[in-house]
């Protein structure tokens, strides 16, 4: 049982929300599993030269030490429309309360444009499919449109968007907020808040997507 002093994070709510037997795993027994970490590099490189980049610091001694297919990466980044958009925030950690719960995350960067908000994640990886990320893209409109709203900066859901940036693919995906879905994405979190401090049971989510699971060689279900 959760006290309401408990912080939610991205990474643990979307744990819960793939298999509640995955979040028993990492968050309550603490099953440590090592993963690759080349992929990870890629990332964490790029993101600190955006980041330098975007808080308006000179980087470019920093791309010339890329790897080439890291300044494409780099490149397309710079290229991109988010050349015309103003930075408000970089690397902007957030927290807020939603009912009685905390909950904390961290953007890749928010952006204004034409007298609305845009939530930026850029991504290095080449297999990325924004279906496989709703829960992220619910938990990041969620929580900013609260907190731009309670600054008083935006009144309406439809004032804010996400934008995910495939650098690898050159190509830019927006996904529109609406009223409708800040009523569905605060149920979806609450519900799943509720859950994980009501749930004694972590079942198991058993699907065909167990075998990428890193919890796959530990999980009693299999
Ligand atoms: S292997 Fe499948 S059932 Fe087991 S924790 Fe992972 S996702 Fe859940």
């Amino acid at each position: 049982m959760q006290n309401n002093t408990t912080t939610y994070t991205l990474a643990k709510l979307q744990t819960y929300d793939e298999c509640p037997q995955k979040y028993k795993l990492c968050y309550i027994d603490r099953v440590h599993i090592v993963e690759p970490i080349s992929q990870t590099k890629t990332g964490n490189n790029l993101h600190n030269i955006i980041n330098y980049y975007l808080k308006g610091n000179e980087v470019t001694k920093l791309v010339e030490a890329l790897p080439k297919a890291d300044k494409l990466l780099w490149y397309n980044f710079k290229n991109s429309d988010v050349k015309n958009y103003k930075v408000i925030e970089s690397e902007y950690p957030f927290n807020l309360k939603i009912d009685n719960y905390w909950l904390t995350g961290r953007i890749d960067a928010l952006f204004e444009f034409d007298e609305n908000y845009i939530i930026l994640d850029w991504k290095t990886g080449s297999s990325f499919k924004p279906e496989n990320v709703k829960f992220q893209t619910s938990f990041y409109l969620l929580c900013m449109y609260e907190i731009l709203r309670l600054k008083k900066l935006i009144k309406m859901p439809e004032e804010l968007s996400l934008q995910y940036l495939n650098l690898a693919a050159n190509s830019r995906i927006n996904i529109p907020f609406t009223q409708e879905l800040y009523m569905q994405y605060r149920k979806q979190l609450l519900d799943i808040i509720t859950n994980i401090n009501e749930n004694t049971n972590f079942y198991c989510n058993k699907t065909p997507a167990c075998k990428q699971c890193k919890y796959y060689r530990a999980c009693p279900y299999i």
